[in-house]
C-alpha cells in the first residue's frame, strides 16, 4: 500500500535494533544487563495504587472531560503554585495521555509547514520526530560536556531567523542529566523573548535532582516569559507511573484550547482511573519521591565514579534524571575480532556482544560520541554491568 508522505518521515530507531538483539540473546539464556530503560525501576507508590483501585471499585470508569477532570487540573495548579509560586487558571491547563502526548498535541497546534524549531542536542528522541511530523524543521544546536551540555547564548542567537518559531528546552535533560540554573535560564529567556519565540519547557525530571540542586521553571522568570512558555510535565518519572499515561501542560489559553480540540478528535480524555491516581500523586505524601531520589543519587554517584575510572571513558556527572551519557569517542578507530568501532552504534553492538550489556547509542539523541546508560536498575546490576564494560574495553586495540 502507498503510505502518506507523513508516515515516511518516521525513522526506524537504532534502539529497536539493539533491543531486539538483546532480547534474542536473553532467549538463548544469556544474562544480559539492560541499561536501556527509560523509566524508573521502582513500583508505583502504594497510596497512588490504592486510589486507583478505589476509582475502579467506585465505578469511575467512564469518559471524563476531554482535557482532564477538574480535581486533577486543580491539583496541577496547586502543585505549580506550591512548588514554584506559579499561578495558572484552569483554562491554561490540559491533561493528556502522557507528556509525550502533550508534546505531540502541542507541536501539532503551534508548528506550521516550514517553521523552524530550535532543539539543543543531545535531545530526547521524540522532539525532532514530532517537529517533523508537524511539518516543522528541527534546527539543532550541539552541546558538549565542556559547556555542561548547555547551549551557548551566542549560538542560540545565531540560529534564530525570521522562520524560527519555537525553542524546546528539557531540564534536567534526558539523556545527559544536565540542567540549567536560574542565571542560565534568564539569559536564554531574554533571547527567546526578544525574538518572539514560543518556549516549550519539558520539565518531566523536575523532582529528580542531585547534590542539593534546585529546579527553576523558566516560566517563573517574569510575566513575559510565562506568557511565551508552555510548561510540560507529568507523573511518569517523578512517581514511577510511566504506564499510567498522564502528562500535562500549563500555558497560553488559546494554545491549550486548540490542544483540547485536537485531543477531542483523537484520543479523548486520558484514562479516568489514572487521572484519579495522578491527583493522589500530586496531592498525597511525597515521601516515596524523596526515597526514590536518594536511591538514584547513590547509584549516580557510584556509576559516574566507576565510569570515569574506565580508561578512555569520560563521563559528565549528571545533576538530575536517571541517565549517564559517557563519551566513548576515544574508542573510535580501535577494534575487536577484526571489526572496527567507528561510531556509537558500533560501540553499542560491541558492548552487547562482548560484555552482554545493553546501552543506547548516542546517535539516537543526536550525539555519536556518546552512549546512554540508564541507572534505573538495581545497584547489583549496575556493579555487574560496569565490571563487564571495564573488562570488555580492555580487549579493544
Ligand atoms: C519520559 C519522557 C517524556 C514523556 O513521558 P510520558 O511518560 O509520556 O509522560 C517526556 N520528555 C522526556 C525528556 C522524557 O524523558
Amino acid at each position: 500500500m502507498k503510505l502518506a508522505s507523513r508516515a515516511e518521515k518516521l525513522k526506524p530507531s537504532a534502539t529497536l535494533l539493539i533491543t531486539a538483539k538483546a532480547k534474542a540473546l536473553r532467549a538463548e539464556g544469556i544474562d544480559v544487563i539492560g541499561f536501556g530503560a527509560g523509566e524508573p525501576d521502582f513500583d508505583t507508590p502504594e497510596n497512588i495504587k490504592d486510589i486507583a483501585v478505589s476509582a475502579i471499585n467506585d465505578g469511575f470508569t467512564k469518559y471524563t472531560a476531554v482535557g482532564g477532570i477538574d480535581e486533577l487540573k486543580e491539583a496541577i495548579i496547586a502543585s505549580l503554585s506550591e512548588d514554584y509560586g506559579l499561578d495558572y487558571d484552569k483554562s491554561e491547563i490540559i491533561v493528556s495521555c502522557g507528556a509525550k502526548h502533550t508534546l505531540y498535541n502541542l507541536t501539532q497546534v503551534i508548528i506550521e509547514e516550514g517553521d523552524e524549531v530550535i532543539i539543543p542536542a543531545p535531545y530526547w528522541v521524540s522532539y525532532p520526530a514530532q517537529v517533523s511530523l508537524a511539518g516543522g524543521k528541527p534546527v539543532i544546536i550541539e552541546t558538549t560536556e565542556e559547556s555542561g551540555f548547555k547551549i551557548e547564548p551566542d549560538e542560540l542567537k545565531e540560529k534564530i531567523n525570521q522562520k524560527t518559531k519555537v525553542l524546546i528546552l528539557n531540564y534536567p535533560s534526558n539523556p545527559t542529566g544536565a540542567t540549567y540554573s536560574e542565571d542560565d535560564l534568564n539569559i536564554i529567556a531574554e533571547i527567546a523573548i526578544d525574538s518572539g519565540l514560543i518556549i516549550i519547557s519539558d520539565e518531566i525530571y523536575h523532582k529528580i535532582l542531585y547534590d542539593g540542586i534546585t529546579h527553576t521553571p523558566i516560566a517563573t522568570l517574569g510575566d513575559d516569559v510565562k506568557n511565551s512558555t508552555i510548561l510540560v510535565n507529568g507523573v511518569s518519572k517523578t512517581y514511577s507511573m510511566t504506564g499510567w499515561r498522564i502528562g500535562y501542560s500549563a500555558g497560553d489559553k488559546a494554545v491549550t484550547s486548540a490542544m483540547s480540540k485536537l485531543q477531542g478528535q483523537s484520543t479523548s480524555n486520558p484514562v479516568s482511573i489514572s487521572q484519579m491516581a495522578a491527583v493522589e500523586a500530586l496531592m498525597g505524601s511525597q515521601d516515596d519521591v524523596s526515597k526514590m531520589v536518594r536511591e538514584f543519587e547513590e547509584r549516580k554517584n557510584y556509576i559516574t565514579k566507576r565510569l570515569n575510572e574506565v580508561p578512555d571513558v569520560r563521563c559528565f556527572s549528571p545533576q538530575g534524571a536517571f541517565y549517564v551519557f559517557p563519551n566513548i569517542s576515544r574508542f573510535f578507530g580501535k577494534g575487536y575480532d577484526g571489526k572496527e568501532i567507528e561510531n556509537s552504534v558500533d560501540f553499542t553492538e560491541f558492548l552487547l556482544e562482548e560484555a552482554k550489556v545493553a546501552v543506547i547509542p548516542g546517535i539516537e539523541f543526536g550525539s555519536d560520541d556518546h552512549v546512554r546508560i540508564s541507572y534505573a536498575v538495581s545497584m547489583e546490576d549496575i556493579k555487574k554491568g560496569i565490571d563487564r564494560i571495564e573488562e570488555a574495553v580492555e580487549k579493544l586495540e
